[in-house]
């Protein structure tokens, strides 16, 4: 009997919809695991951090929670955002108090056109249309550097400064992982986004390492593109895109443009990675709590189930990944598809599709 392969996961819901998309990608994984007949086994454990939680307990992770999380091989995250907590509380207390002390500087976000839905863009030759938007993930616009009241006058003086912060190391790393990436993949090229014309430390720092990295790299095609023109690009020349390196805010908007553009964010799916695997990736659908809809069973559960598909693409599991990816493009493609799509189908329809689709693929 061949050893079984086990890999834990530490599951956080989270708020909103991010309950019912983390049980359909774990639904999945479980048939994954069933389908592989022994050979990888999957061990969840699931964290009850949310906004709730945090209302109850005065914080989103408990002492030692960040231990926790560590022992498990990755993290599959849901969503965290409510009307109950500011916006920034929540995402600097769950999210990003996981990104960094975990150093998952790589972000990456897919835009796949899936057969069957609808895209403002798609025309009818538009079906190979693929670009990964790569998003530094560490530092940049989000590096939480700055303060307010900086006047120090009072009420209709205050003065708000918000630091971008650029490491050579950081944008170094970050573009030669781009260009590993490219390197993998049929067209191989990479777009640098900056807006270096405007932004004269950082962003002209970008570019510099950019053509310096490229160097090393004389197989991958490359462009430099200011980030207003790369969002016209999106709309107009998207099959000229492959891999999209850019900082943490212009890559933030870009893939939510990019997912916009594949039909919906509902689709949308990423991969927060710790490269070197001294911390666990975490895996999440670039998709937020969407209050409107919590609870009623309607969210598109395609974005977390392809997010759980960069985590087997993580564990070495490729076969299993491009089963899974095959699974959710059969079911689009035969119509089934969630409201956002279009359709009438719930998540748990959905979701029980695609498990059947990975069944007959098998
Ligand atoms: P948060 O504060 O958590 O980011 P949000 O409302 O700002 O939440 P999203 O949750 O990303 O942002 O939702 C934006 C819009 O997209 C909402 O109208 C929501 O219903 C819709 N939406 C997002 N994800 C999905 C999904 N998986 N399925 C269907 N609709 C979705
Ligand atoms: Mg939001």
């Amino acid at each position: 009997m061949t050893e079984t392969q086990t890999f834990s996961i530490a599951s956080i819901p989270g708020d909103g919809i991010g309950g019912e998309v983390v049980a359909a990608g774990l639904r999945v994984l479980d048939t994954v695991a069933k389908l592989s007949g022994g050979a990888v086994d999957f061990d969840v454990t699931e964290f009850p951090w949310s906004s709730e939680y945090y209302l109850e307990n005065g914080h989103y992770i408990p002492e030692g929670g960040l231990d926790q999380l560590q022992k498990h091989d990755a993290i599959y995250f849901g969503a965290v955002g409510s009307s109950d907590v500011a916006d920034h509380t929540s995402l600097w207390g769950l999210r990003l108090a996981i990104t960094q002390p975990f150093d998952q500087w790589a972000n990456i976000r897919p835009v796949t056109f899936l057969p069957g839905v609808e895209s403002p863009l798609r025309k009818a030759d538009d079906t190979d249309l693929d670009w990964i938007v790569v998003r530094e993930n560490s530092e940049g616009e989000y590096a939480g550097m700055g303060g307010r009241n900086l006047s120090g006058r009072g009420p209709g003086n205050e003065v708000a400064l918000q630091t971008s912060l650029h490491t050579e190391k950081g944008c170094e790393r970050i573009i030669r992982f781009a260009f590993d990436l490219a390197r993998t993949r049929t067209t191989k090229k990479v777009s640098c986004v900056t807006k270096s014309n405007a932004q004269q430390f950082g962003m002209v720092l970008w570019d510099e390492v950019f053509a310096r990295v490229a160097k090393d790299y004389p197989e991958v095609e490359t462009e430099s593109v200011l980030v207003d023109a790369m969002s016209a690009k999106f709309v107009l020349h998207p099959e000229d895109l492959s891999v999209v390196v850019a900082s943490n805010l212009h890559a933030d908007i870009l893939s939510d443009l990019g997912s916009a553009l594949a039909g919906s964010l509902g689709l949308a799916a990423s991969a927060n990675l710790n490269p070197e695997r001294r911390f666990p990736s975490m895996f999440e659908p670039v998709h937020g709590s969407a209050p409107d809809i919590a609870g009623q069973g309607v969210s598109n559960p395609i974005g977390a189930i392809s997010s759980a598909s960069l985590m087997l693409d993580q564990f070495g599991l490729t076969a299993e990944a491009e089963e899974v990816r095959q699974a959710v493009s059969n079911v689009t493609e035969a119509g089934i598809l969630p409201r956002d799509l279009g359709g009438d189908s719930t998540t748990v329809e959905v979701t029980e599709a695609i498990v059947t689709q990975l069944e007959a693929i098998h």
